[in-house]
């Protein structure tokens, strides 16, 4: 099933993530005297990866819509936040963990810009800012949601804010997480735990995934990506 977005729907959000971005300043710096987390030298390429989750919906397509519709807005934050679309996992199923309601539909990203113009926090408005347009409501911890989106890693950075933890900190119990991300980052280097966060995906206790095949997704890995993230050393 193709997913188109409508365009005015693209125009209100980009507008509204491009008033946050005001807001919080040039690089979306404002609040950020709590994050404690290193930024990479200079302008080298980050990698910034964020998780896709879907489990609200008539039935499954519902949710594939929201994905394939998050995947589109993604596309769209270069002109504000400086940050490329450079990688697209495989579709997965999974049975809810910790929750309820109907399987989730899961999927990763991967995205690149120069480490000195990124903005973690700015880029956590976007993505709230994305889910809330989707119709995203939290009534309770877990509850079933339209579009969830986290970010699992920034580059190399450790950050420890009251509005973003990351590395995300449940990130390595999740299969739905890591094993789309072991899809297109399979030499990834998590902070603190390197190549070891491979041996989660082998342990978790959450249900493991069940790749869905669909031609219409747009997964793909350009010849010219490599995760840099694994270029560097914790
Ligand atoms: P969720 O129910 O998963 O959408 O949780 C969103 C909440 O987690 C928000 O209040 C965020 O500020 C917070 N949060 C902390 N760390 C992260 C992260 N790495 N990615 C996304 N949200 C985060």
């Amino acid at each position: 099933m193709g997913v188109r977005m409508a365009p005015a729907a693209d125009a209100a959000i980009l507008t509204q993530v491009a008033l946050m971005v005001d807001v919080n300043g040039a690089n979306g710096v404002s609040g950020m005297s709590g994050v404690s987390g290193t930024s990479a030298a200079g302008a080298e390429p980050e990698q910034v990866v964020v998780a896709l989750g879907s489990n609200l919906g008539s039935d499954l397509g519902d949710a594939r819509s929201h994905l394939a519709w998050a995947i589109q807005s993604l596309r769209g934050l270069q002109p504000t936040l400086g940050l490329q679309l450079v990688a697209v996992s495989p579709l997965y199923r999974s049975a809810p963990w910790q929750t309820e309601g109907p399987d989730f539909l899961n999927a990763v990203v991967a995205l690149e810009g120069p480490a000195d113009a990124l903005a973690p926090l700015a880029l956590l408005d976007a993505l709230q800012a994305l889910e809330l347009s989707r119709g995203r409501q939290r009534p309770y911890r877990y509850a079933p949601r339209t579009l969830d989106l986290d970010i699992i890693l920034f580059g190399h950075r450790v950050i420890d804010h009251a509005r973003l933890q990351v590395p995300h900190p449940r990130a390595l119990e999740r299969a739905f997480v890591l094993q789309p991300l072991l899809d297109i980052l399979p030499d990834l280097h998590w902070p603190g735990l390197g190549g070891a966060w491979q041996q989660c995906l082998r342990r978790v206790q959450s249900p493991l995934p069940v790749r869905v095949e669909g031609a219409d997704w747009p997964s793909r890995q350009p010849d010219r990506y490599t995760p840099k993230i694994a270029s560097k050393n914790f």
